[in-house]
Formats: C-alpha cells, structure tokens, sequence
C-alpha cells in the first residue's frame, strides 16, 4: 500500500478523537520513528510504499491511539529540553512546563566560575529529564539522582547513557532519607503534587497511563515532599545553595510560606507559559 494512501486513513480515522492537526502530527511522528522517513520524503517519493508487516506495526499503533494510550509511550521515546528520552509506563511523560524549570536553573548557573564544580540533586528523577538535561547544558557538574522506583532509575540510566552523560542514580525513598551528607549547590525536584480533588482536571489518557505513583499526593498533605525535601535541603545544600521545585498551580501561596518558615531566602515563585504559578526557587543562606 502506498504511504501516501494509508496516511489518509490513518488521519481519517483519528480526526474525530484528536483533531486532524494532532492525527497529521502522529502520522508523521510515527513515520519518522519507524519508517526513518520525514515529511518531505514523502513529497519527493509519493509513490514510496508500506510492507505487509509495516502496515501491521501501523494498525496496532493506530488502535492504541484510539484507546488514548499516549503516542510517547507508544513510539518510547519523547524529546526534552533537545534532547531524545526513552520513555515507558515506569516513568511520566516529560511535560513542556519541566523544560521552563530547567531553563531557568541553566540560565541562572551557567556563567558560574568554570573553576568551580556544581554539585547537582534531582529527587524524583524519574525518566531523568531533569538531571540529564542540567549535565547536558551546564559544563562542570557531578549530578546525582534520586529516585524511590527501581523501574524508573533503570530508565534513567539508560536515558544518561543514550545522551553520554554521567549521572549517579541512587535507590531511595526521599521520605525515608534523612540526609545524603553531601554539600550540594543546587536542589530540583518535581515531585508527585496532583490532590485527588484535582483528579478530574487530569486527563483521561494521564490517568490511565501514567504512573500514579509520580503523580498524586494525598489531600490532607499534599506539601508531603516539599517539606521533607527542604528540610533535607536545609543540611544537604551548601552556603548560597539554591533549592528549585516544580509545585501544584494551587498552591504557589503555600509554597512561599513553607519556604518562608524554613528560613529559605529570596523566594521567587514562576509562572509557566499557561500563566499558572508553576515554579519556584528559594536560596539557603
Ligand atoms: N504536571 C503533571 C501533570 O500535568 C504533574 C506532575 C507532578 O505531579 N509532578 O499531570
């Protein structure tokens, strides 16, 4: 069957779920990931065909899609911050607000003495974005991952190795871990702060895909991580060490006070590109 034959079915049959603009925008996804082929190889060749056994790995992708299951896992890879990650059931989806974390910490480090060797931890690492992408984009580092999923740090590990960094992964729950002895010089986290009041704000292909473990935190203590990741912060960040979350758009209020009360200085809450406060960055004085 010609590429150029299947792909209006494969858009027809997506277009009442998703919009034709996301269904166009899998098609040539997938066309990339699995036939090696960009769009314009298609307008070149129009006459480039699909094998039998092509057509087969196309059909149960598109049947997946119809049961939302998200086109990241279904391909494994997504991209973060440039930059190619495997991704599974393990691990969330890297999102575009974690991109704006990490910029910010890249901006606000990377005229830091070449001299000097920053030492970095991501608690709840997860698939690795973060940590990656900080080792990646800030010359000079020993970073160091934490993560409480077995699963999730084999895939972490990969990811570093794929993009040729060196990263130390640690096994261990942030909330059991009462100090890692070391002078940090810079603490990240985006740990799970979905309540379960906000549950039907997230979407149905999240809820049945992702893991909930990275997700959600219950109502009556959703600050549960922040507290216990400053606190570690307190006696693990060296003088001047900067402490940055990623937090729940609800509770930007919240976090400054939890912030102000463990004596962190020059608060500073963030909003996303949605204008939701999304987040923050407090310094250890
Ligand atoms: N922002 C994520 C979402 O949209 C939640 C991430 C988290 O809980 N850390 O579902």
């Amino acid at each position: 069957m010609k590429i150029k034959e299947y792909r209006t079915q494969f858009i027809q049959e997506l277009t009442s779920m998703y919009g034709e603009g996301e269904a166009e925008s899998f098609f040539y996804l997938i066309l990339e990931e699995k036939q090696q082929l960009k769009r314009i190889d298609l307008a070149l060749q129009p006459d480039l065909v699909l094998s039998a056994s092509a057509i087969k790995v196309w059909n149960s992708i598109l049947e997946q899609l119809k049961l939302e299951i998200p086109i990241q896992y279904l391909l494994g890879k997504t991209s973060f911050y440039g930059l190619d990650f495997e991704v599974n059931e393990n691990v969330l989806i890297p999102r575009p607000e974690t991109e704006e974390l990490v910029d910010w910490i890249i901006s606000n480090n990377q005229k830091s003495e070449p001299s000097k060797n920053l030492k970095i931890l991501d608690i709840g690492t997860g698939s690795g974005c973060i940590a990656i992408s900080l080792a990646k984009n800030l010359p000079n580092t020993h970073v160091f991952a934490i993560d409480v999923s077995e699963k999730a740090l084999a895939t972490a590990k990969k990811n570093a190795v794929h993009n040729e960094v060196t990263v130390t992964f640690i096994e261990q729950n942030i909330l059991e871990t009462l100090d890692l002895g070391k002078d940090f010089d810079i603490i990240v986290s985006n740990p799970p702060y979905v309540r379960n009041l906000e549950k039907e704000e997230i979407k149905k292909n999240v809820l049945d895909n992702e893991p909930h473990l990275a997700l959600f935190v219950e109502d009556h203590d959703a600050l549960i991580f922040y507290r216990k990741i400053a606190e570690l912060a307190q006696k693990n960040l060296s003088n001047s060490g900067q402490l940055y979350f990623e937090i729940n758009q609800y509770l930007g209020k919240e976090m400054v006070e939890l912030l102000q009360k463990m004596d962190f200085k020059n608060i500073e809450l963030r909003k996303d590109i949605y204008g939701n406060d999304r987040m923050m960055k407090g310094l250890h004085l």
